[in-house]
């Protein structure tokens, strides 16, 4: 069976007082389903969340990690850096970090094997803009961003990738995928997948959707079959609603 996984990206928000407060409500909420649960706490408060969250169910995790393992790249941090705190995942090629910062796949490529090098699990995050879904193109968009970054590696390497479909048009918008557009697009993808690894490879890959997951409709797009957990921004922030969306499975 695939591992249920729902994962909270904070972003850019929270600073040392509000992480702190954060957690310890967390910590009060109890988790009934069987996913597992992961936090994403901005660079200056992992060490302190990851100290934190020892002995609960809770995995620290970062947003973002530069492909050198150290060097001239002021401002940066590496996955030695990070390996070096006890963090196990990563977060990488989230469409903020594509649009802002500008990731691309062959920079992602570079990232994705630094990380892998270091033994880290990746959320791979990728997904289609609105004008690309209008002209009917996200499947090719979405193919290319998986292709392009991860098609690479071997096989074997898909024990420490989780991928999260984005649609760049539902994060932060109040405006969801319905769970039908997810399945497709999540079907899609392990059948991508399976086209270049085999279904065996294929099927032990964890899909997360992200993108305006609330607890008013996580269930029913949690509900579908190729849909394996949530990578959640905005409902992240809240404990109460965090954990809604953690028990939705
Ligand atoms: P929202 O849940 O705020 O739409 O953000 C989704 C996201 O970008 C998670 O990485």
């Amino acid at each position: 069976m695939r591992k249920h996984i729902v994962a909270g990206n904070w972003k850019m928000n929270n600073g040392l007082i509000q992480t702190e407060s954060l957690i310890a409500e967390l910590k009060q909420q109890s988790k009934t389903s069987d996913a597992e649960v992961m936090i994403a706490p901005t660079f200056t408060n992992l060490w302190h969340a990851f100290q934190s969250t020892k002995q609960t169910e809770i995995e620290v995790i970062a947003q973002n990690m530069h492909f050198a393992e150290n060097g001239a790249y002021t401002g940066e941090i590496s996955a030695g850096m990070l390996s070096s705190l006890g963090i196990k995942t990563v977060i990488l090629g989230h469409s903020e970090r594509r649009a802002y910062f500008n990731e691309t796949d062959e920079s992602l490529a570079k990232k994705v094997d630094a990380a892998l090098a270091n033994n880290m699990r990746i959320i791979f995050c990728f997904g289609e803009e609105l004008a690309d879904r209008k002209a009917g193109n996200e499947e090719s968009v979405v193919g290319d961003q998986i292709k392009n970054a991860l098609f690479h590696l071997d096989p074997d390497a898909f024990t420490h990738i989780v991928l999260a479909y984005e649609p760049v048009w539902a994060i932060g918008t109040g405006e969801t995928a319905s769970p039908e557009q997810a399945q497709d697009m999540h079907a899609f993808i392990r059948k991508t997948l399976a086209d270049k690894y085999g279904a065996e490879v294929a099927d032990s890959v964890s899909i997360l959707y992200g993108g305006s997951v609330k607890p008013n409709n996580a269930k029913e797009i949690f509900s579908k079959p190729d849909v394996d957990g949530g990578l959640i921004g905005g409902a992240s922030l809240k404990a109460e609603d965090f954990y809604a969306i953690v028990n939705a499975f």
